[in-house]
């Protein structure tokens, strides 16, 4: 017997959550699979010997920003009381050669401007128009995505002509374009105002300069934030608000069959539920696809497969990451960290393009070159992560699949321990007495990231943000080549805990339309 549905989602990432919860919130039924025992894909927190784990969160920009998708999800589904934001103090302290003295982001971009003046006197000519190039383009993406009616938008526009202008005339650029236009070749200033660059990716030639100053340009407004708890908060809420409005969410369920009709549509999944592996059907007019396109295209009928691939398969993936994640016996700030994050880099980097070689050192044993470390202290914000245990603090960096590839059960558990302990050990030259701290620790590979989440070679933030280069398109594309599939992840639009989201309640709001225009 089928079970029947007004939509099925594949997968519960933020994406797919917030499209479950949208749809489920509109009346419909909607059942979620996800194959872990964990919903939130990767915004999860877990616990691990006796420390708590934060699985992905560095930051998120303010959902109440006016250019963040996640404050419309979280106001529609009445989310807001259950959940609390916590601004970090800073952006981030940079740590490294090219910068010389530690330098110190602060958010808002009155403070940037007097921080990056006092230690740039050299560029104080170029460095208030890059950040008001930069706030230009952010309310110009507001203005042109924001969701605003075209009435709103035809009274502000002779307002914006200036804020336009800098969207279109950087329309088609890279980041390494604009800094240069700006900066010339000065690196340390680039890099003290990007050295969160893997956030986005590891090639700032290659990197969309309006997608990275939306991204970017919210945290530089707004500051970063954390959900306190930790991201699982942000899952169990979107969770919570669809069973409450009568939505079912199934885990260890695996969906490895999308069904169409004899129209070519969407009209249900094949699953195979719980560890002994019996198979379910479950009948839907509408699918939400959070798990990868690519993973999808496994899931089609072959000659529905080309089609629906045609328009992902060119693109490049986005970065992924290794990381990871300590428990410490003592307050890292009792050891000299002084910022919830802070980026540490090598002399090697001395160049923004040169966060491009990362990923290539963690292919062998760790050696004399360490890679670039994005280090977040939970305990310096009221993270509410550590309970009466350890104190949690993560590092991570670039890395790629092919790093862990070809290596059998052992030798893939000896490399991984080893960068664990040349980590240990880099943390303990730059914070004296932090190897003594470990209690528990643990590290998670891009080999990891791909089998845990189930994404091409462990991509974090879909598909890279590139230029774009051909016509130009909506930002976010959930529509597919199969009637009733809709992507609802960070492959639909951008990555990022604001971008999957962004993308889900996209998603949603288009499966509604369509309901309600085919009934
Ligand atoms: C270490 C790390 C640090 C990060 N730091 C940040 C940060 O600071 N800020 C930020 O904004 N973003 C950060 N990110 C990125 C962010 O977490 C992701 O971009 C975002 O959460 C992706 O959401 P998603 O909905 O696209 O899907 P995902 O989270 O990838 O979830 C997809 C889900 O689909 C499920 N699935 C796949 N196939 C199937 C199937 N066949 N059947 C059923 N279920 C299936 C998977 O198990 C998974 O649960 C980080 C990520 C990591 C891993």
């Amino acid at each position: 017997m089928a079970e029947r549905y007004d939509a099925v989602v594949i997968g519960s990432g933020l994406g797919g959550l917030t499209a479950g919860a949208l749809y489920a919130h509109a009346g419909k039924r909607v059942l979620l699979l996800e194959r872990n025992a964990n919903f939130g894909g990767a915004a999860t927190t877990y616990r691990h010997g006796t420390m708590t784990v934060e699985g992905s969160l560095h930051e998120t920009a303010d959902p109440r920003a006016i250019t963040d998708p996640k404050g419309a999800v979280l106001e529609a589904l009445d989310l807001y009381d259950d959940l609390e934001f916590v601004r970090a103090p800073n952006i981030y302290e940079v740590r490294g050669s090219i910068v010389g003295e530690p330098f110190v982001l602060p958010h808002g971009f009155a403070a940037i401007e007097t921080a990056l003046r006092a230690r740039f006197p050299h560029q104080e000519k170029n460095i208030t128009p890059f950040l008001r190039h930069m706030r230009r383009a952010l309310k110009a993406l507001d203005y042109v995505g924001g969701g605003h009616s075209t009435l709103w938008q035809i009274a502000h526009a002779a307002e914006l002509p200036l804020e336009l202008w800098a969207v279109v005339r950087d329309f088609r650029s890279s980041l390494s374009e604009v800094f240069e236009r700006f900066f010339g070749d000065d690196e340390a200033i680039k890099i003290a105002l990007a050295a969160n660059l893997h956030y986005y990716t590891d090639d700032p030639d290659a990197l969309w300069w309006l997608g990275y100053a939306l991204g970017q340009g919210g945290y530089l407004e707004g500051g970063g934030h954390f959900v306190r708890g930790g991201s699982q908060q942000l899952s169990n809420g979107l969770l919570k608000a669809l069973r409450d409005a009568g939505g079912e969410a199934k885990s260890r369920c695996e969906v490895f069959d999308v069904e169409l009709n004899s129209e070519g549509r969407a009209s249900g999944v094949r699953y195979r539920a719980g560890n002994n592996g019996a198979e379910t059907v479950a009948e839907a007019p509408v699918i939400f696809a959070n798990a990868a396109p690519h993973r999808i295209a496994e899931m089609l009928p072959g000659e529905a497969r080309d089609a629906f691939m045609a328009p992902y398969r060119d693109r490049p993936l986005s970065i992924t990451l290794l990381y990871a994640a300590f428990g410490l016996k003592r307050p890292p700030a009792e050891l000299g960290v002084t910022h919830y994050s802070t980026q540490l880099l090598p002399d090697w980097v001395q160049k923004l393009s040169d966060y491009k070689k990362n990923a290539d050192l963690l292919a062998e044993a760790p050696g004399d070159r360490m890679p670039l470390l994005a280090v977040v202290d939970y305990s310096q914000i009221d993270s509410d992560l550590r309970g009466d245990g350890l104190y949690p603090l993560s590092a991570d960096t670039i890395d790629q699949v092919s790093n862990w590839e070809g290596l059998d059960a052992e030798a893939y558990s000896a490399r991984k321990d080893a960068w664990l302990g040349a980590i240990i050990r880099c943390l303990d030259q730059e914070w004296p007495g932090f190897a003594d701290s470990v209690a528990e620790s643990t590290i998670m590979t891009a080999r990891s990231m791909r089998d845990y989440l189930n994404t091409p070679e462990g991509a974090l933030y879909g598909f890279a943000m590139h230029p774009p280069r051909g016509p130009i398109k909506a930002p976010v594309q959930v529509a597919t080549s199969v009637e009733g599939l809709w992507l609802a992840s960070s492959y639909a639009g951008s990555g990022g805990y604001s971008g999957a989201m962004g993308s889900g309640a996209a998603a949603a709001r288009a499966a509604l339309k369509a309901a309600e225009a085919s009934a």
